[in-house]
């Protein structure tokens, strides 16, 4: 190949402009970023050796190296890796730009510290260098290739980069950062480079080896020594004892499996042993991020086997519903060509799905009931970030509903937020048998409407389903502890034993006497209801509407229509307070259409639905404003 000079991508331009021009207030995670692609690389190496060990051309210790040389300011991060062929250099740090490249682009938000972090959510790490250099030098080989068939890599980070073909006899990639004149200083100083390596990278598996430096006292500078030594701890974290890992080391290690920026909500740490031998080291994130509810997105899991790294994102390792957690498993038993069709199979695998579903839920119960309120506190963070994700379990694992169904959290007429089914079950009622429910799109929606006038009013709790996929749980989850759950908004109002003899007298006489009106309003209404009849759920509204019990009721319908699907047209029943002045007048007003439509259109907006016709509504309201105003 000749050298060649080539343009980068469209949105890797954009984001290198970015990140020169935004990106200065937490430079060192470059070397974080550049020395995971190193061990990323010696993975790949580990791997592919498996079927093919000539690829380790006699030198299988795999290491990264960091080189120092203040002459030429440069910075070099050595790996013997699996190295990039030309043509890999090109695709992979310049004209293929990933998917993540975009999305990175466009959430920048200008808060250099934030946007620095998610350098690495979005999986654009190597031109992070270009924070600190103002030209990177990439030479490579791709292991089992020819020791003439070595490429060098060179951009400025602009417009463009160039390409040539090298003779390199070692395998692997050197990244050569030429520092830009203001960092060169501080990134050239060998004890602020440990500093950054203890942080960000202690725990990567391979050794990172820096030369040694010892004070000249005759030139009385620190000199470099030919001698290399570790200055990493290399060794797995997840294989170190417990009690030999502090709780900033599991934060770091998290942070850089995630690529959050913020410490884990919680982990768990253990070594399982019995039918199937692995570790387990699984994180709770403190945050949901951005693409959770994408239910293609694999799972948080990498899979190790005896040490080896095999794949990132083993989704059988997790149910759906657990995408959100991170971690690794290391798994003692498994073989090392293991694919992921395999995985779906493997009864080892079923063994540790089972164990870290177990796991997970145990660790959620223990911060859900814990003594101590900053625990339960944690909790109710985790809920409101995952919660929602947590739901679909319901309906994907059968073997762990009840686990679940406890750790449910939901708004009531009792409290906003944080009420448990159990909560819910030891305030019922003398004589109330089941757990009444209501789904609306919004909290104040729900708090508000007319169907709950008669829970308030006898102190009955009501829970307040606002979540989106509430109306789906309810589809899954239709007991607690042998309590039904009943929508408030289905059917006609039956309070049981809740109601008294009296009450049950008088509503009866009223529907008898009311009959002639019922009908009338039927009439008038044809075209939009099923039924009209007379209800005891209103204390203070006019009226409102219900659905049948088999029908979709008005909120799924209205869900259903924003998703773009069809919805059932089924007609709610309108059910009017006896009690209240406007009925009382209805039948004798020389208004009665116009009113008999106002009551209809209100109640349906009251549930926060939508006039089929809103000008005709203003138009009849307006008409009886103008009779009241003389
Ligand atoms: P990511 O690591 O998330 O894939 P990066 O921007 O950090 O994204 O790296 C882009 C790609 O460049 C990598 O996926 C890999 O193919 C290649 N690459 C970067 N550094 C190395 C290296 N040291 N050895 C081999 N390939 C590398
Ligand atoms: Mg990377």
């Amino acid at each position: 190949m000749t050298k060649q000079t080539l343009s980068f991508q469209a949105e890797v331009k954009q984001l290198l402009h970015l990140v020169t021009h935004a990106l200065y207030s937490n430079k060192e995670i470059f070397l974080r970023e550049l020395i995971s692609n190193a061990s990323d690389a010696c993975d790949k190496l580990r791997f592919e050796a498996l079927d093919n060990s000539a690829l380790y051309e006699d030198a299988p210790n795999l290491e990264v190296r960091i080189l120092v040389d203040k002459a030429n300011k440069t910075l070099t991060i050595r790996d013997n890796g699996i190295g990039m062929s030309a043509q890999e250099a090109i695709d992979h740090l310049g004209t293929i730009a990933k998917s993540g490249t975009k999305e990175f682009v466009g959430r920048m938000s200008g808060d250099q510290k934030k946007d620095a972090q998610l350098i690495g959510q979005f999986g654009v790490g190597f031109y992070s260098g270009y924070i600190v250099a103002d030209r990177i030098t990439v030479e490579s080989r791709r292991a089992g290739l020819g020791a003439a068939e070595g490429v060098r890599w060179s951009s400025e980070g602009t417009g463009d980069f160039e390409v040539d073909t090298i003779d390199k006899p070692t395998r692997g990639t050197d990244i050569i950062l030429h520092l830009r004149d203001e960092e060169a200083d501080e990134f050239l100083t060998a004890w602020k480079l440990r500093t950054i390596v203890g942080k960000y990278s202690d725990h990567i598996s391979l050794p990172i080896l820096m030369q040694k430096e010892e004070w000249d006292a005759e030139k009385s500078e620190q000199v470099t020594k030919d001698e290399w030594e570790t200055v990493n701890q290399a060794a797995a974290l997840w294989s170190r004892s417990k009690s030999d890992i502090t709780s900033e080391q599991y934060d770091e290690f998290y942070k850089q499996i995630s690529h959050d920026s913020e410490a884990p909500l919680a982990y768990t740490h253990n070594r399982v042993e019995g039918r199937s031998e692995y570790t387990q080291l699984l994180f709770v994130p403190a945050k949901a991020p951005y693409d959770m509810w994408n239910r293609e997105k694999r799972g948080g899991l990498k899979l190790y086997v005896k040490r080896v790294f095999i794949m990132d994102d083993a989704e059988a390792l997790l149910p759906s519903y657990l995408r959100f957690v991170k971690g690794v498993i290391d798994s003692a038993d498994l073989p090392l060509n293991v694919s992921r069709e395999i995985l779906q199979e493997s009864r080892d695998v079923k063994a540790i799905r089972e164990g870290c579903t177990k796991r997970i839920l145990s660790m959620l119960e223990d911060m859900a009931h814990h003594d101590d309120e900053a625990m339960r506190n944690k909790y109710a963070a985790f809920w409101r970030e995952f919660g929602s994700v947590l739901k679909e379990g319901i309906g994907e694992d059968f073997a762990n509903r009840e686990r679940l169904a406890k750790l449910f959290r939901f708004a009531s007429t009792h409290a906003a937020e944080g009420v448990s089914l159990a909560d819910y079950v030891s305030r019922m009622k003398e004589g109330q048998e089941v757990i009444y429910v209501i789904t609306a799109d919004t909290l104040a929606a729900a708090q508000n409407s007319p169907q709950l006038e008669i829970f308030k009013k006898k102190g009955i709790e009501v829970l307040l389903l606002t979540d989106r996929v509430d109306e789906w749980l309810l589809s899954h989850l239709y007991e607690f502890e042998g309590k039904q759950l009943q929508s408030v908004a289905k059917g006609a109002v039956d309070l049981g034993s809740l109601q008294d003899e009296a009450e049950k007298k008088k509503a009866e006489e009223a529907a008898e006497s009311l009959k002639p009106l019922l009908e009338r309003l039927q009439a008038s209404l044809k075209e939009v209801t099923k039924d009209v009849r007379v209800t005891t759920r209103l204390v203070d509204s006019p009226a409102c509407l219900v659905t049948s019990d088999g029908d979709v009721s008005g909120h799924l319908a209205r869900l259903l229509k924003q998703a773009g699907q069809s919805a059932p047209d089924a007609k709610p029943t309108l059910e009017i307070n006896p009690e209240h002045p406007l009925v009382k007048k209805l039948d004798t007003s020389e208004h009665f259409d116009d009113l008999a439509h106002i009551l209809f259109d209100q109640a349906l907006l009251a549930e926060g639905g939508q006039l089929d016709d809103p000008a005709a509504y203003v138009r009849r309201v307006n008409a009886l404003l103008v009779t009241a105003a003389v």
